[in-house]
């Protein structure tokens, strides 16, 4: 089924204003997606009529709130089709759920001399909680290089994995190269060596239909903000044998089950890992975005933007002067690019000024830079309500740029 790209870009009204005078073209989707009214109006509603502190009310209000929170457990459930709810702990997104997994699994399995591998193409938050846990564990990490096309180089996987490792974290997509890796062949090789796997989904969540059970990883993680819905909510996915095991990454209200002055007793996973107050409304926006995108469906915004990285890479390619960074076989609606000699940040600039939004630098991942010897790039990154339109924009102003520099 195609999709109603007219109906979808009347539902989202910040696409619909102009910057510096001109229609506003967004492509910065990988840093974050825009929002649309059904989830603003949620937010607006949920304050307006529902909003009260979860678990610990017998009023009305907070037994709603309590049950809208829960049920959004429940949906993000059954949207990458974990096995049991018990298994999803919202977080404030993609980085916390790194960092609770970093402390919580580092603290009951990592010892000294122990191995993390990573890949060469991690976002900084899929690699800095890993090296604080080798300096405070004394383990060691290791890493997956990529080649010249962005691929990474998965004939040297099983050089790298040994009795030691003890943890495996990759990207699933990667948001400077676009990347999509092979991760349920990493999770295969990995498994095999007894080597659990944390998929960084931040990046894929919004783009293909995931399904924990089928990759069969350990850990999934993602941020809410990058599929539609509020910042400050995300998600971990764990298994439960894990979850079980790992003790709690912070402690507070709403994650005990006893507490003297002396000693504390802890609930079970999920809420052994949510202490404090949760950000019940985020959750409730996120549920309303998962909504929104299964009425489209995951498969319909999946075949649209392949079409659309396809013509936007044809259309860049023959600008005379500009190299894509990041060509892999497989790869999502993103597309890493400089211009001559001219710098990404200027293009950056120029181009905002002509009312189009790209993101420039390293995109935090400056070990992607460094291999390509680069210090950043300008990053046009798409959505299902970009058009063709929005890309002949970002030629044109490409173009424009070229011009002033010539
Ligand atoms: N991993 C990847 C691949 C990302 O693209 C991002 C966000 N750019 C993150 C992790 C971190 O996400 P957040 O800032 O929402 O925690």
């Amino acid at each position: 089924m195609p999709i109603d790209i007219n109906k979808i870009r009347s539902e989202f009204p910040i696409l619909n204003q102009k910057i510096h005078g001109k229609d506003y073209v967004y492509l910065d989707n990988g840093a974050t997606t825009q929002k649309p009214i059904q989830v603003i109006d949620a937010v607006s509603d949920f304050y307006k009529n529902t909003n009260s502190n979860i678990h610990r009310g017998v009023h009305h209000l907070s037994d709603l709130s309590t049950k809208a929170y829960e049920a959004v457990r429940s949906k993000v459930q059954n949207f990458i089709n974990a096995e049991q709810e018990q298994e999803i702990i919202f977080t404030k997104g993609t980085t916390d759920s790194i960092n609770l997994v970093a402390f919580s699994f580092g603290e009951r399995y990592i010892n000294t001399g122990d191995e993390i591998i990573i890949s060469a193409m991690e976002h900084h938050s899929n690699l800095v909680p890993w090296q604080m846990l080798c300096e405070r564990k004394g383990a060691n990490l290791r890493v997956l290089p990529f080649n010249k096309n962005g691929e990474l180089e998965m004939d040297k996987l099983p050089g790298l994995l040994n009795d030691k490792t003890k943890l495996l974290a990759v990207t699933h997509v990667s948001n400077s190269l676009g990347t999509i890796n092979p991760v349920k062949e990493i999770i295969e090789q990995a498994h095999k060596a007894n080597v659990p796997v944390l998929i960084d989904g931040a990046q894929s969540i919004q783009h293909s239909i995931i399904d924990v059970q089928d990759l069969d990883c350990d850990f999934y993680v993602f941020s809410g903000h990058k599929i539609y819905a509020e910042t400050g909510i995300g998600v971990l996915y764990g298994k439960e044998k894990y979850l079980k095991e790992m003790p709690p990454y912070q402690g507070g209200g709403d994650m005990v089950d006893h507490v003297t002055l002396e000693k504390t007793t802890y609930l079970d996973a999920p809420f052994k890992f949510e202490a404090g107050t949760a950000n019940y409304v985020g959750a409730v926006s996120l549920g309303v975005a998962i909504d929104y995108i299964n009425d489209i469906g995951l498969k319909n915004i999946a075949e649209y933007e392949a079409e659309l990285l396809q013509y936007a890479t044809a259309e860049l390619e023959k600008i005379e002067g500009l190299t894509i960074y990041g060509k892999a076989k497989h790869k999502t609606a993103t597309i890493s690019f400089l211009l001559d000699k001219i710098h990404h940040y200027d293009t950056g600039m120029i181009l905002d000024k002509l009312g189009i939004a790209v993101r420039t630098g390293s995109h935090c991942t400056q070990p992607i830079m460094d291999f390509l010897d680069i210090t950043g790039t300008v990053r046009a990154s798409f959505a299902f309500y970009n058009t063709k339109n929005d890309v002949d924009r970002l030629v044109a102003g490409i173009l424009k740029v070229k011009e002033m520099f010539a």
